[in-house]
């Protein structure tokens, strides 16, 4: 019997900062489990799915920029992605490739420590804020739009979300203000002008920042302004497990779970 290890990668560019290697790997060695997960510079998103199959990987997350080219160029969708139209996972069945979207339900997953959340106001119309969006409309939870310009609105107006821009936003009541625009991912912005925040902060319970592994300007001032806070380390754990458990057909215990989150922290 072969001992060769199964082959699996993340699809970025660039890819270098991706601790998704030394995450899977943690997982992949307290499960015995007999995988090697690799990073995969790829330059050009069309062919993703030839080197997929060319390389016979067993599976393969996908990161920025290639979740569309995945989601266009894949032979099966399954889920919610089909709506999101990006994909950040892929599976090799029998030389075909199975695409899914993962960031949807991790980000519910990360939530729920917040406990009961009825409406959300999520800054950003960028990809993630897709995902996240129609994962808490297939939840029932409220959720509106804000970003700072109109051109990327039109596909939450047409899965009938509210969306705006900032000047056109009408205050209102939200239990929870998540940031997935990249303001504060490598600079001290806040996503969205100080005074909108200062209003929706004051009437929130909750803030989640979909940037993880610093303090974001965002969570800086929801922190200041008494709110639970969290940043997005558990939403690329929660994605990251999720994944896992399609490459290898185990649903992640607890001890998995662990092991995994202390590969992602480099413990
Ligand atoms: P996109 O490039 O697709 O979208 C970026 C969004 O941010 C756009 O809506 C853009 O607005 C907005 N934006 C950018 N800069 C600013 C600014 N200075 N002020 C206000 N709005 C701004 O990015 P993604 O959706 O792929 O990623 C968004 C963030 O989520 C990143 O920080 C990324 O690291 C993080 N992320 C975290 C994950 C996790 O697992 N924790 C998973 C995926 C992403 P406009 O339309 O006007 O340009």
């Amino acid at each position: 019997m072969s001992n060769k290890k199964e082959e699996f990668v993340i699809f970025g560019n660039p890819v270098e900062h991706s601790k998704s290697p030394q995450m899977h790997n943690a997982g992949f060695e307290n499960l015995k489990y007999n995988g090697i997960y690799k990073k995969h510079l790829l330059e050009d998103g069309n062919t993703i799915k030839d080197v997929f199959l060319q390389n016979n990987y067993k599976g393969a997350n996908i990161t920025v920029p290639h979740k569309e080219f995945a989601y266009k160029n894949a032979d099966e969708v399954r889920g919610l992605a089909n709506e999101i139209k990006a994909v950040n996972t892929y599976i090799n069945k029998n030389g075909k490739t199975i695409a899914y979207n993962t960031d949807a339900p991790g980000f519910l997953h990360a939530i729920e420590s917040f406990g009961n959340v009825k409406s959300v106001l999520l800054l950003g119309a960028g990809g993630t804020a897709k995902a996240i969006s129609l994962a808490l409309q297939q939840s029932n939870i409220e959720v509106t739009v804000l970003n700072r310009s109109e051109g990327k609105l039109e596909f939450f107006k047409k899965h009938n979300l509210k969306a705006s821009t900032w000047e056109e936003f009408e205050i209102k009541e939200y239990d929870l203000i998540v940031n997935s625009t990249s303001a504060g991912l490598k600079d001290e912005l806040l996503p969205c002008p100080e005074q909108i925040l200062n209003e929706v902060l004051k009437n929130a319970k909750f803030a989640f920042d979909c940037v993880y592994g610093r303090m974001t300007p965002f969570l800086n001032l929801a922190k200041e302004k008494g709110l639970e806070i969290k940043d997005g380390e558990d939403m690329l754990l929660y994605q990251g497990v999720l994944a896992f458990e399609l490459f290898t057909g185990v649903k992640a215990d607890n001890k998995v779970l662990e092991a995994m989150r202390k590969g992602l922290k480099g413990e």
